[in-house]
């Protein structure tokens, strides 16, 4: 089965496309699928909403199975912030870099043991008929007081998830995908892709 992602964010494609092999999707990126480079503008208030709209509009440009991922940091002190912001937290010519020390000093006061947090990722599936799969997962865990490790992206090397000492960026790739938000989604994917197939096959 081979699927169109919608997003261009590298390290997201790389993480979908270890775990998705594992249950024999192959994901093919926009650009080798013809899809045209436009930019689709994420303006909903949940990942839900913006992880469809990605979805939706990148299937119609190529009439193929697309998959989108509408991910993001939920931090309990802030209020679930910065949440659908994730991307943009530093403000909209940010980067990685800028949302982490953003992050930090905004945090700079509350404890430990309120520097709890969650990773939030939701994978939507549409196909050329207009249907759609949605699967959510998440990673609860605390957020540090200073920046560790080298490996994955965005928010990793502040993320200490629930049960480990390390940082998601001192993790290696295979256990972070083991465990992670996009894991977690992309699992739920899998059951639900078996059960549509299971209607399917009884119709
Ligand atoms: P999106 O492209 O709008 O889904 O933005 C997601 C943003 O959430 C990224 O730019 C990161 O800042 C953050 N994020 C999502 N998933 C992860 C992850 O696995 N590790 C670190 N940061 C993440």
């Amino acid at each position: 089965m081979i699927i169109v992602a919608a997003t261009q964010n590298k390290h997201k494609i790389e993480e979908i496309s270890a775990i998705t092999k594992l249950f024999g999707m192959e994901i093919i990126s926009r650009k080798d699928a013809g899809v045209p480079d436009f930019e689709v503008e994420e303006d909903g208030e949940t990942f839900e909403e913006n992880s469809e709209k990605k979805a939706r509009a990148i299937m119609e440009a190529c009439g193929k199975i697309t998959i989108a991922d509408d991910s993001g940091l939920m931090v309990d002190a802030l209020g679930g912030a910065p949440g659908v912001y994730s991307a943009r937290y530093a403000g909209e010519d940010g980067n990685d870099a800028k949302n982490n020390v953003k992050l930090l000093a905004v945090l700079s006061d509350v404890p430990m043991e309120q520097r709890t947090a969650k990773f939030v990722s939701v994978i939507t599936m549409v196909y050329p008929d207009g249907t759609k799969l949605v699967a959510r997962g998440e990673v609860r865990g605390h957020i540090m007081f200073e920046e560790k490790g080298e490996n994955g992206f965005g928010y990793d090397p502040l993320f200490v998830p629930e049960g480990f000492r390390k940082t998601f960026a001192e993790l290696t790739s295979e256990e972070k995908n083991h465990i992670s938000h996009r894991a977690n989604a992309l699992r739920e994917l899998e059951r639900l892709l078996q059960e549509r197939n299971a209607v399917e096959a009884a119709e």
